[in-house]
């Protein structure tokens, strides 16, 4: 076989050579053991944590070492394409506060550095040039095999139970003449290009990922496609020529592409590119009835990143619980230089979990909680209403328009000027929720007072003593009097000691009012509540509990 003359008949348009790309994408000027890596995800519009994971590892692995990260977008297969998806990708990130230093942009551009194009789409005429010097050298070759001719190879590979694949004696094109293949071109019959492996059954290749460790799989033996019919690389061949020409040190990438490694060496060695180094991310896993079980995309809505964004939760918050999850050291690490920025922690791959990383949402809530108890009011305040602008416009300016109230309220809510911060806020929506009412517009409470014949009566007494301008302590004098009035006692030791010489105590009969009031049972201080709703909220609320209770 001429192989010149074959590369030519399927190439006649490429006329640039490796060569030229190696010079035009050269080894990149960084310091000693900086890195190179990236993310690829496909524009699919759904970025899940498993992308942060690995972005997060990524990101930080470059810029500890001062070097390169970087965003490729993989759209090669055109049928996952979803339009919005590359802003989905790029304002995700930002928000969890991962920044690239090249690569893809919004508007789709890619040349704004020299390692560019960024997405594969635009890097056609680069692969279609490796592809035509390995038809050269003998290592690729046009198949024209229909769906149907490969299906039905694979009926009778599993029938037989063999590997499935296009391999050996299966692999009807290896061996086609220039003549036929010629031929067959002319007749404008579709082809795919693809790998002759050089791989003999029963290898195996051993390899170090940098966090799985010493793996050994199978060598590859199968002919797998390269180029598809419409000219688009697989996955497989543009990982080989882009990870080789953008200069990645190390690829970090989900463990589901671990099978693949014995493929990606070939591709490396038969294209002459040094390899990058490997590290696979594990699998992200959440417990349910007991059981671990792989986060899934139909049933968890946590995976994806616009559910953290939708309830607002802190970028922090997550970024330290992913931290938390990534290296093994990064909690303790974080207790003792909590002053510190994150970013000072020395983020490893070897210290990377190897299987099942369990994602549990109570420890990022709990992680979160912590978090907004130690940012200042104002941080909090610009967070949540910001969070507010875009996810609730229609409330904006309830929660908003009285300045002077939102602060107490803040202020109440937070813990400002007690001996120790409260941690009621988790994230942005149960922030929501959870201030509805202090204001009547939101307030719909849905009163239990349990089973207790007093309450009306209670309410009525409290309401009828009830003065604005009394102090905290005279307001409470006056909670202690209705109680007593009623038998319930204010003199706890008493209450303690023998409960049921008394129908209750003062904080049952407080209780009551804090429900007609707030709707809740756990509020912070009920006395600064009522003076931030004011007098005629206070006792339009307790006369309307008064009468669901009448009623
Ligand atoms: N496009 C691939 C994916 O979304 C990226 C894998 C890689 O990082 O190499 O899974």
């Amino acid at each position: 076989m001429d192989n010149d003359r074959l590369a030519q008949l399927l190439f006649p348009d490429i006329t640039n050579t490796p060569d030229y790309y190696e010079n035009l994408y050269p080894e990149r000027q960084l310091p000693d053991k900086a890195e190179v890596t990236r993310i690829g995800p496909s524009p699919t519009g759904f970025i899940h944590l498993g992308n942060l994971y690995s972005a997060t590892a990524g990101e930080r692995l470059a810029h500890r070492t001062g070097g390169v990260f970087y965003l490729r977008i993989e759209d090669t297969d055109n049928k996952r394409k979803v339009d919005g998806a590359v802003e989905c990708v790029i304002s995700s990130l930002d928000y969890f506060g991962i920044k690239f230093d090249e690569g893809a942009e919004v508007e789709g551009s890619s040349d704004n550095n020299s390692y560019g194009p960024f997405y594969q789409r635009q890097r056609e005429q680069i692969y279609k040039t490796f592809v035509k010097d390995l038809v050269k050298k003998g290592l690729a070759y046009p198949c024209f095999c229909s769906e149907d001719d490969l299906t039905k190879i694979r009926t009778i590979q599993s029938d037989e139970k063999l590997d499935l694949g296009y391999y050996g004696k299966w692999a009807k094109c290896r061996d086609l003449t220039y003549d036929e293949i010629e031929k067959r071109v002319k007749a404008g019959e579709p082809y795919s290009m693809r790998l002759r492996s050089s791989g003999k059954p029963g290898n195996t290749i051993k390899f170090r990922d940098e966090i799985m460790g010493e793996i050994n799989l199978p060598e590859n033996i199968m002919d797998v496609v390269i180029l598809k019919s419409d000219g688009i690389p697989t996955y497989h061949f543009a990982h080989a020529v882009d990870d080789h020409l953008m200069r990645t040190t190390t690829v970090i990438r989900g463990c589901e592409w671990l099978p693949s490694v014995p493929i990606h060496v070939e591709l490396f060695n038969v294209l002459g590119f040094r390899r990058p180094r490997y590290a696979h991310t594990a699998q992200l896993m959440k417990i349910e009835d007991g059981k671990k079980r792989k986060l899934s995309k139909r049933k968890d809505p946590e995976l994806s990143l616009g559910y953290y964004c939708e309830l607002g939760y802190h970028p922090q918050a997550v970024k330290i619980y992913l931290m938390t999850i990534l290296n093994s050291n990064f909690e303790e690490w974080y207790q003792k230089n909590h002053d510190k920025p994150i970013d000072d922690f020395k983020f490893s791959l070897n210290k990377m979990g190897t299987s099942g990383i369990l994602f549990d949402l109570s420890k990022l809530d709990d992680i979160s909680s912590t978090l907004l108890s130690e940012l200042s009011m104002e941080e909090v305040y610009k967070f949540f209403s910001d969070w507010m602008k875009k996810y609730k416009p229609e409330y904006t300016d309830i929660y908003f328009a009285d300045e002077n109230k939102t602060d107490k309220i803040m202020q109440l809510c937070m813990g400002i000027g007690q001996k120790r911060r409260r941690k009621d806020f988790i994230n942005c929506t149960q922030m929501f929720d959870y201030l509805s009412y202090f204001f009547n517009e939101c307030f719909s409470p849905d009163y239990d007072f349990g089973d207790n014949s007093d309450v009306s009566a209670i309410l009525e007494d409290f309401k009828n003593n009830y003065d604005y301008s009394d102090d905290a302590s005279a307001w409470f004098s006056k909670v202690k009097q209705t109680a007593e009035k009623f038998g319930y006692t204010s003199d706890m030791k008493a209450y303690k000691k023998d409960p049921e010489a008394f129908k209750g105590n003062v904080s049952h009969v407080a209780e009551i009012i804090r429900i007609a009031v707030t709707g809740r049972r756990n509020t912070p201080d009920l006395w600064t509540i009522m003076q931030i709703i004011g007098l005629d909220s206070s006792i339009k609320r307790i006369d309307n509990a008064i009468n669901s209770i009448n009623k």
